[in-house]
């Protein structure tokens, strides 16, 4: 830090990515992209749109909300893009959340909450999980604060019903409840059902993990169009053109193709529950997940030995080093071959240690 770091943002701990080594080629399962690659429209979308760079975005994104309205079920006006969610994520909490509106959200969860709510001093409270790493929703019942709740949730993969959404949310009217969907298409059901029905739900999703964007930053918000101006009026203070047109037209074309993404949805899943009995099969303890990951602890070898030497052997996983979760790795779910591999350099490693 120099001296000149302002005093303002003493606590800032930043968000530690899932690292993108350079050095060789990985299989990577370490931050839960999607082994395929974009449907086949968008790289003619995105040739044909080169010509226009010299031109700024369109803030409004409307060709892309009318889209999104087609795909989710609601009017243009109750749709907010934004450069991912995680953007989404920091416009709401800066829109909604301050020391009489403060925070509050799982112990174990999405490590960008917190660093979120450090960066705009807002207050935030963990509420742990409970012992099966599931969210109980009575803690957030009536808390009167701004909940964000992942769902599925990350890295545990768990899914909470659609019921306890909406108990959450009816019984908070004076507070935004933050739905974060990045992973709802690998088995979840989401939220936007519920946003006609309740002013103070805000549903937040993303292209980067069911459609295979990740690298193009595409994300997205929900809402009573009330909550949507609000969190508008943080982005056209922040940087109205944070879609950039590359991005929008990929993300057009991402829908047109929507099948396609079904697809490789349907295709995840399956190699999810394959992966999930390999694993048990190997001795390993698996949350049960709706999400494109199994957050995952064998029984024998710790968490970080084992983040360790699949990295030696050319596989990348995912190792919190939280108390809690110290145990186990987050794996992403990726093409079959990239399971098996997973699945063979963990029986060498296990022969390795004579187990
Ligand atoms: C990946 C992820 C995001 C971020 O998605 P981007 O759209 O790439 O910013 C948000 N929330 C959760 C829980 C995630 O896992």
């Amino acid at each position: 830090m120099s001296k000149f770091f302002t005093n303002r943002l003493n606590n800032l701990v930043p968000y530690t990515p899932g690292e993108q080594p350079q050095d060789k080629k990985y299989v990577k399962l370490n931050t839960n992209e999607s082994p395929f690659p974009p449907s086949k429209g968008v790289l003619d979308a995105v040739s044909n749109e080169v010509d226009n760079l010299k031109l700024y975005s369109d803030p409004e994104c409307v060709v892309l909300r009318d889209k999104m309205s087609e795909i989710y079920g609601v009017e243009p006006d109750w749709i907010i893009m934004n450069n991912g969610s995680d953007e989404t994520l920091n416009f709401a909490f800066i829109a909604f959340a301050d020391d009489n509106s403060p925070l509050v959200f799982p112990d174990i969860t999405y490590g960008f909450y917190p660093v979120f709510a450090e960066i705009n001093h807002i207050p935030y409270e963990e509420i742990p999980l409970s012992d099966d790493f599931s969210i109980n929703h009575e803690d957030y019942i009536g808390v009167n604060k701004t909940v964000v709740i992942a769902n599925p949730n990350a890295p545990t993969g768990k899914f909470m019903p659609l019921s306890h959404i909406e108990a959450i949310v009816k019984s908070n009217p004076d507070n935004v409840i933050i739905i974060d969907e990045a992973y709802v298409d690998f088995g979840g059901e989401s939220a936007v059902s519920l946003v006609k029905k309740y002013d103070n739900l805000l549903v937040v999703g993303t292209f980067s993990k069911s459609r295979s964007m990740a690298g193009a930053r595409l994300g997205f918000g929900i809402g009573n169009p009330n909550l949507i101006a609000d969190i508008n009026t943080i982005k056209y203070s922040t940087n109205p053109y944070n879609i950039n047109r590359l991005t929008a037209i990929a993300g057009v074309s991402a829908l047109v193709e929507q099948d396609y993404y079904d697809k490789n949805c349907e295709t995840i899943i399956k190699n999810r529950e394959w992966t999930v009995s390999a694993l048990t099969d190997l001795g390993f303890e698996i949350i049960p997940s709706k999400a494109n990951f199994v957050f995952a602890k064998s029984g024998e070898i710790e968490g970080e030995k084992l983040y360790l030497s699949l990295k030696e052997k050319g596989v990348l996983v995912r190792h919190f080093t939280k108390e809690r979760i110290k145990d186990y790795n987050r794996i992403t779910i990726g093409t079959l071959e990239q399971m098996q591999i997973l699945i063979d350099k963990i029986k060498e490693i296990k022969g390795e240690m004579g187990l």
